[in-house]
């Protein structure tokens, strides 16, 4: 894959970048090493002086930020200032918490004594430069929630982002610079996919983060295994959306569209598959089908624009094959289905139902907005069909009753569950799945935790 800007509204190729080449690399990996010997030892208070810069800069830039990314990958210009807005959050949400998520903990008195020690103490020192394999998709937003929590806990990042937002990848590097980091920090590698296994085998790189495809995840956790390296996967998702009689159902309807829909339904917390109990199935189905059919899709540069295109040629394709095999197999396409004309790679918002296990569709993630619709007869039903994906990322449930409440937290195979409301990310709450969404956590003190050497420090 070319590293390149393409906008997907017109499919027009901007601006073409030459790989970085194997002397270059050597560069950045001493940089990135020599800079984390003195980076690790400043305080918190420094960094997180320089976090907030960062912070106060993106801030300032969300405009222009904004117009890049959605040239590169084609999400509305609101939706992209938001996901500046929200980076700019997380950057000082770990600023101010970070110390206290890092503290030195001291188990009890008890078991210090038991242990025959005078002291004990658990610290959490950085690991040293950390790869991050970062997909397009939230280009932002990806990166910095990997971070702000490395560089606050020690570590120094070197980012591979994906080859069509070199851009915003360069916008990064840039940003920590002008912030003030140190040389070496953060660092951009503009590098293809095919490079990444050669990166992960030098020993100066301690650990890797992917968020991503199961395919990407694979190849990067293999080698780091290989390599007996910490990894984070962040990968796919197809989360469930449960409807049950008790909720608040044309809410419920209206939320869903929003949660199938955000950033031109290419997200991995998108609500996908909605399961809805047979006694309030055909408004649900009624309501939704009336929300997709209303979104304005179009120029994603357009301030009213709520669906623009999806990033690449074959993106569609991809999503295109999925509808065309669930429709072979009998689905009923209540809207959509159809590629328009002309320029830009566009698909209509479409619901399908009827959808049984046979079809693409059920198991693997539609990446764009396409629904998928499913009738159960009861709570048992609805979570043997949320349960039967590969992935188990997050999940949603409309409901007031609170045995219900209890027995989808019991239940419910994923990383998350969201009571009447649909997913979403914050930098407080762990961030993750379980299953072939992936493993590991990211953000709140889970995710900052996750690139630290815990050490146990015992005095006798
Ligand atoms: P992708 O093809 O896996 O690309 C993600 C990154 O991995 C890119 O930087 C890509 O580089 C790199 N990559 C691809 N193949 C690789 C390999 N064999 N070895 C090493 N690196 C490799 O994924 P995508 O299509 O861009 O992104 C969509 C996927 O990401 C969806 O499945 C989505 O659900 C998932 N995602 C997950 C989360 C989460 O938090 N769980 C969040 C967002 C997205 P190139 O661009 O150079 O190929």
């Amino acid at each position: 894959m070319p590293i390149a800007t393409v906008n997907p509204a017109n499919g027009e190729t901007l601006k073409t970048y030459e790989a970085m080449g194997e002397e270059e690399l050597e560069r950045r990996l001493q940089l990135a090493e020599a800079t984390f010997r003195t980076y690790r030892t400043t305080s918190f208070a420094e960094r997180a002086r320089l976090l907030n810069r960062a912070a106060e800069l993106l801030d300032g830039m969300q405009q222009d930020i904004g117009r890049v990314m959605t040239t590169e990958m084609g999400k509305p210009v609101k939706q992209a200032r938001a996901e500046a807005a929200k980076c700019a959050k997380a950057m000082r949400w770990y600023a101010e918490h970070a110390e206290e998520l890092l503290a030195d903990e001291e188990p009890s008195d008890f078991d210090v004594k038991d242990s025959g020690a005078s002291r004990v103490r658990v610290h959490y020192r950085p690991l040293g430069p950390v790869l991050a394999v970062m997909p397009w998709n939230f280009p932002l937003w990806q990166v910095v929630r990997f971070a702000a929590p490395a560089l606050m806990a020690g570590n120094v990042g070197l980012l591979k982002h994906a080859s069509n937002v070199p851009q915003t990848a360069l916008f990064l590097e840039d940003l920590f610079h002008q912030a003030g980091y140190p040389e070496g920090c953060f660092q951009t590698l503009l590098v293809g996919s095919g490079a990444v296994d050669e990166i992960l085998r030098d020993d100066r790189v301690k650990a890797a983060t992917l968020t991503g495809s199961e395919p990407a995840g694979r190849a990067v956790a293999s080698t780091s295994g290989e390599m007996i390296k910490k990894t984070v996967l962040e990968l796919g998702g197809s989360d469930p959306y449960v409807v049950m009689p008790s909720a608040d159902i044309d809410r419920a309807a209206q939320i869903a569209v929003t949660a199938r829909v955000q950033n031109n339904g290419q997200s991995c917390i998108a609500a996908k598959r909605f399961i809805v109990h047979t006694d309030v199935y055909d408004r649900f189905a009624e309501r939704f089908v009336e929300g997709m059919k209303a979104l304005r899709v179009g120029d994603p540069m357009e301030e009213d624009t709520e669906v623009g295109p999806l990033s690449s040629e074959q993106g569609r394709t991809d999503l295109e094959e999925l509808v065309d095999d669930a429709r072979r197999s009998g689905a009923e396409v209540l809207c959509g289905g159809q590629r328009p004309d002309g320029p830009g790679w566009y698909y209509p918002p479409t619901v399908l139902a009827g959808i049984t296990r046979e079809m693409r569709i059920h198991r693997e993630e539609a990446f764009g907005p396409v629904a998928t619709l499913y009738r159960a007869a009861d709570l048992d039903e609805a979570v043997l069909i949320a349960n039967d994906s590969p992935f188990g990322l997050s999940s949603n449930v409309w409901t007031r009753d609170e045995a219900e409440v209890d027995r989808f937290v019991r239940d419910l195979e994923a990383g998350g569950v969201f009571f009447n409301g649909m997913t979403a990310s914050h930098p407080a709450f762990p961030f993750g799945g379980v299953k072939r969404s992936g493993y590991g956590r990211e953000l709140a003190g889970h995710g900052i935790r996750e690139f630290c050497n815990i050490t146990t420090v015992w005095h006798g």
